[in-house]
């Protein structure tokens, strides 16, 4: 029988975050009740992959929306090496004796220490949130500049003039680029050059971050091709800095709206905006938003809510399996105006369809209040609504996504 000062002792030399990082890739996480989110180690494909954050963990507990399970480090051990739980015990290296006074002790430290963390954290995130809202500042209105190049003539959209975007001539593009002794996260810029601000707003207002895409005019589709000449890696032109999960970008803005329309990225946005000008359909009480991402427009999947893939599969060769269409109230996503009672979703088509379906269906059910219609908008199979409007303008006639 092993003692609970033994197994506290046990999982405070193996925090989560450590153990799991061994596997995966973890970085930040934005919600305030997780210290790290990334692949998750026991059913992810791509353990390196930047985007995911299906798995959230901090020094003792974690959570994955993709298998839909939970636990401390050793259910993690014995869930990821198929272990029993004493075998999951020595697999992380034995129990010690320990005495009781002295496991209070060391419990008393490691939370003093988890304050301090929290605290270096939060300064940090303020600090980042500052640095961008100079860059904000300091950007040019979009009028007259390479931006408005970019989305009228290149991408072919219009621009409502109360659109929160901006030109920053001089943007630096950073990448990771590993850590100092003190542990701090270092950084190395790979690019500078002529970017497109988009200003990213919490609920209540306040400047949160920035959704920046770095521009080259001439280039096809008008974005900078961005290569670390370390590593040769082809990175996206696009990037977020600072908090996004719950906050958004205001393209069409209105102070109580009646009716939201709400999609992953600016362009395809701005191209329902463009799409409903051209119609000559009223603007009033209408709010278009940018939620970043599609795991921002529909939130996180409740823990245990997970359903089969079809056709993907594990590296084991196991269905794979993905968040399901259950929210999970207590993770942030974007927040939609109590006033709004036509609310309009735009799907992406570049993404996985069964994935994105789910995604979808968790967005109705996280943001459904009595009284209010949602609709979601479903670009034709394999193209987004900006490739769809272009086609329309090709063929002279209005994309039916508005
Ligand atoms: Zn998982």
């Amino acid at each position: 029988m092993i003692s609970e000062a033994a197994l506290a002792d046990l999982r405070r030399r193996n925090p989560v975050a450590e153990v799991a990082g061994k596997w995966v890739s973890l970085r930040k996480s934005s919600s305030p009740k997780w210290q790290m989110a990334g692949p998750c180690p026991i059913h992810s494909l791509k353990p390196h992959a930047k985007d995911s954050t299906a798995f959230v963990c901090d020094a003792e507990r974690w959570v994955c929306a993709g298998c839909g399970k939970a636990g401390d480090v050793i259910a993690l051990v014995m869930e990821r090496e198929h272990k029993s739980f004493p075998e999951a015990v020595e697999w992380l290296g034995g129990v010690q004796d320990v005495d009781p006074a002295e496991e209070a002790r060391r419990a008393a430290a490691a939370a003093e220490k988890k304050r301090q963390q929290d605290a270096a954290t939060a300064r940090y995130r303020e600090e980042e949130r500052e640095r961008l809202h100079r860059w904000w500042k300091h950007g040019q209105h979009w009028r007259g500049t390479p931006v408005e190049t970019y989305l009228r003539e290149v991408r072919g959209v219009e621009i409502p003039a109360t659109a929160r975007l901006r030109y920053r001539f001089d943007t630096p593009f950073t990448v990771v680029d590993g850590k100092d002794e003190w542990g701090n996260v270092l950084y190395r810029v790979i690019h500078r050059g002529p970017a497109m601000l988009g200003a990213i707003t919490a609920p209540d207002g306040r400047f949160s971050g920035l959704h920046i895409t770095w521009l080259d005019l001439a280039r096809p589709k008008g974005k900078a091709v961005i290569v670390d000449p370390k590593t040769g890696e082809v990175q996206p032109a696009k990037k977020m800095r600072g908090t996004k999960q719950g906050c958004v970008i205001e393209l069409l803005r209105c102070a109580s709206p009646h009716m939201l329309v709400a999609g992953e990225g600016i362009e395809t946005v701005l191209s329902v905006y463009t799409a409903r000008l051209r119609r000559g359909l009223s603007m009033d009480g209408i709010a278009m938003w940018a939620a970043g991402d599609l795991g921002n427009l529909a939130g996180a999947a409740a823990i245990g809510c997970s359903e089969r893939h079809p056709d993907l599969k594990d590296a084991a060769g196991r269905t794979r399996r993905v968040p399901g269409a259950t929210p999970d109230f207590d993770r942030p996503a974007m927040v939609v105006p109590d006033s709004v009672g036509d609310l309009r979703l735009l799907a992406d088509g570049d993404s996985d369809p069964f994935s994105t379906r789910l995604v979808m269906d968790r967005a109705v059910a996280r943001h459904a209040r009595e009284g209010r219609r949602i609709s979601v908008a479903w670009p034709q199979p394999g193209l987004d609504f900006d490739d769809m409007r272009r086609a329309a303008r090709n063929a002279g006639q209005p994309a039916e996504v508005a």
